[in-house]
């Protein structure tokens, strides 16, 4: 007779009862499939890599034990790298919710603002910090930092880090890095690139991989819709209506192709707003704090601007145009359905791009439903 496996607790993970508190405080009542693997891992101090899909709760399973096993004497302890200042704020706060207790203070380190702000609260006694390679190899590069040696160092989202080009300035950064460190990388799918990266950067690693067989989560109903060129438009907007969305994300090719669309959607009264790589950081920031906010509810966004985007309760992903890149739609899908949510993504497509779809239906392995737009009749009720 087989064993019934007790469901696991985040006491039995063997954190601190400060930690145990902040996680009380959070509302998580039990560990995630990851968190419950990766925790014991990165406690006894061995480098880890860790693959899940997006929203199964990787920031906590890697934050709650390097919070854990911090000395707290002096200077940067952990050391956290994330693809986007959006992510990097984000890991931030989320760090900074589950060390209040402790007392540690963490802080970022991204382009785009000032470097003596930034580098006046590293000073202050920042136990963490959170950067984007860019400035964090600058930093380095320039000296600009004394004594900096963490003991731990994570790279989060690794695959995006990839997608975006880092992969130089990563390898980079780390010959910068003391050598006697813990490393911990995480990611969502695992390219060849970054197989070989965790090769080089991390010592004899525990592999933890929860994807099921599966690169996408299985909370995320996937439909595809088959149009004319010139439907685009009115296809997006009846869905919408249809769909009774909520939050949602419709991806777009090209920054002409967000401004063009957001408007269109704003035209036809929908909270819709742009985003993407040639706005200005405040302008980007506006947007994003107003879609976590509910006063943005359809955000328009490149596949670029969007990968910082870590949003709960957004209930529908929309492909304007369906991405080229199989790895693409993964990222692009992985917005909704998180953390144990239900979320639905919309592709629409021409007969001519049934190729991008054969090619994505092999990556992704799930089903993806073939659905008719409804008529403007259809919605007349
Ligand atoms: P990932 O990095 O894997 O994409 P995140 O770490 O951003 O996922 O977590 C996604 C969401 O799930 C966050 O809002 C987080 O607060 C929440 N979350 C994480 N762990 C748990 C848990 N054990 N129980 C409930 N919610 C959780
Ligand atoms: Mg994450």
């Amino acid at each position: 007779e087989q064993e019934v496996q007790p469901t696991l607790t985040f006491q039995d993970l063997g954190l601190k009862k400060q930690i145990l508190n902040s996680v009380k405080k959070a509302g998580f009542t039990v560990p995630s499939p990851i968190q419950a693997q990766a925790i014991p891992v990165v406690l006894s101090g061995r480098d880890m890599v860790g693959q899940a899909h997006t929203g199964t709760g990787k920031t906590a399973a890697f934050g709650l034990p390097a919070l854990n096993n911090m000395k707290r004497d002096n200077g940067v302890e952990v050391l956290v790298i994330t693809p986007t200042r959006e992510l990097a704020t984000q890991v931030s706060d989320e760090l900074f919710k589950y060390g209040k207790d402790l007392g540690v203070r963490t802080t970022t380190i991204y382009g785009g603002s000032s470097y003596k702000r930034q580098l006046d609260l590293i000073k202050r006694g920042a136990g963490i910090v959170v950067a984007t390679p860019g400035r964090l190899l600058d930093i380095l590069k320039r000296d600009m930092l004394e004594d900096f040696a963490p003991s731990m160092v994570i790279l989060d989202e690794a695959d995006e880090m990839l997608d975006m080009g880092f992969l130089d300035d990563i390898n980079e950064i780390f010959s910068y890095l003391p050598t006697n460190r813990q490393t911990l990388l995480f990611s969502a799918t695992m390219p060849k690139p970054i197989k070989l990266l965790a090769e080089r950067i991390l010592e004899n690693p525990e592999f933890i991989s929860i994807t099921k067989g599966e690169t996408t989560n299985a909370d995320i109903s996937q439909e595809y819709y088959v149009i004319d060129e010139s439907e685009r438009d009115d296809a997006i907007i009846r869905l919408m209506d249809a769909e009774n969305t909520g939050k949602s994300v419709v991806f777009c090719r090209t920054k002409s192709e967000v401004d063009r669309l957001s408007n269109v959607l704003s035209n036809a009264g929908y909270l819709a707003n742009g985003l993407h790589g040639d706005m200005e950081q405040r302008q980007r920031e506006t947007v994003i704090s107003g879609f976590k906010k509910n006063s943005v509810k359809v955000l328009v966004a490149t596949d670029v601007a969007a990968r910082g985007i870590h949003v709960n309760n957004i209930t529908h992903v929309f492909n304007y145009h369906i991405p080229f890149d199989p790895e693409s739609y993964v990222h692009r899908i992985g917005r909704t359905g998180r953390a144990g949510t239900k979320g639905k993504a919309i592709t629409l497509l021409t007969p001519h791009e049934f190729k991008e779809l054969q090619k994505i239906k092999k990556k992704v392995g799930t089903t993806m439903e073939h659905a008719y737009v409804p008529s403007k009749n259809d919605l007349k009720e």
